[in-house]
């Protein structure tokens, strides 16, 4: 649009117009879904790798929108974080996912732990440990059912206070894991000395190692690295059984993705533990 001269400012106007409008109409959806049940999980099996029993699942964000249809949570959580809902959402998260857990009991599905996503912005309020912790309690569940995710991206950028809500949950038996590992850009020192159980090496790794060395490099010195600092190592999006042996292969401890299971609603993941 650029070379388009005194047009382009029209350009650029409509195209702030739509996104303000976008952005006002994902709020309005998110809000009303907070009110009227309108807010899911669903949950993906983390596979062991040694003997194929499924230790955790990833819990993610799910919203239709007017026509239901799917918003994928990539569009949600920036607009989540950015009108300020986020906290209201992840509150609601951290209940859903206690409430699940609660509903696992007495289940083949009992040991196993639900790991959330925290967004960043969660991580500046400083109850927030106490407030799972308290949670969990409430619902007379053990601390080391449940785990947390955060981008690398999202640690790097906090502070002293930020990182002991981490340490808080890490001491009283939550799982802390890093997401989407790789594609930050925090050093090792900086990792060694943070409150942390498992990485999670971002797909983008995987889905090129197959064909570039840099890539296959980097998924190698990550293992190494997370194995050294006595952490678990998780893979995400292992689509093909080439990637699955090849992660078997590098020593990857826990795999998850579209090769094992999809995200399912909780009510599926009973079935899926029965027919594997
Ligand atoms: P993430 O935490 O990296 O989650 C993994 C994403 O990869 C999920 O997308 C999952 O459905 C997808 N995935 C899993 N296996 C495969 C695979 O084999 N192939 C491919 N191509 N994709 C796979 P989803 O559910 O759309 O979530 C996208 C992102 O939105 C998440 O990335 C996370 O950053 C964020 N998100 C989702 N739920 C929540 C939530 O409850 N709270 C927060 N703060 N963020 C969330
Ligand atoms: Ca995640
Ligand atoms: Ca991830
Ligand atoms: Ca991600």
């Amino acid at each position: 649009a650029k070379e388009k001269g005194k047009n382009s400012l029209c350009f650029y106007t409509s195209d702030i117009n739509d996104r303000l409008q976008h952005y006002q109409n994902i709020s309005a959806i998110l809000y009303d879904a907070l009110a009227a049940d309108g807010l899911f999980l669903h949950f993906q099996p983390q596979i062991d790798l040694q003997d194929h029993h499924i230790l955790s699942c990833e819990a993610l964000l799910r919203c239709q929108d007017r026509n239901g249809e799917p918003l994928s949570p990539d569009v949600l959580i920036p607009i989540a974080e950015k009108s300020g809902l986020i906290n209201r959402i992840g509150d609601w998260i951290i209940e859903a996912a206690c409430q699940q857990l609660v509903n696992w009991q007495g289940t083949a599905l009992e040991k196993v732990r639900i790991d959330i996503n925290l967004s960043g912005k969660q991580l500046t309020n400083p109850n927030l440990a106490k407030q799972i912790l308290n949670c969990l309690s409430t619902y007379g569940l053990k601390t080391s059912q449940l785990g947390v995710e955060l981008t690398e991206n999202e640690v790097i950028g906090s502070d002293e206070l930020q990182i002991d809500q981490l340490k808080q949950l890490k001491n009283a038996g939550v799982h802390i894991s890093i997401d989407d590992f790789g594609t930050g850009y925090s050093s090792l020192v900086y990792l060694s000395k943070l409150p942390v159980c498992s990485l999670k090496i971002d797909r983008s790794f995987l889905v090129h190692a197959m064909e570039n060395e840099s890539d296959m490099a980097i998924m190698k010195a990550i293992i190494t690295v997370g194995h050294s600092l006595g952490l678990s190592v998780v893979v995400e999006g292992v689509e093909t059984t080439e990637q699955d042996r090849l992660v078997k292969s590098l020593g990857c401890d826990l795999a998850q993705g579209y090769l094992y299971a999809r995200p399912m609603p909780a009510g599926d993941m009973l079935k899926y533990l029965t027919s594997n």
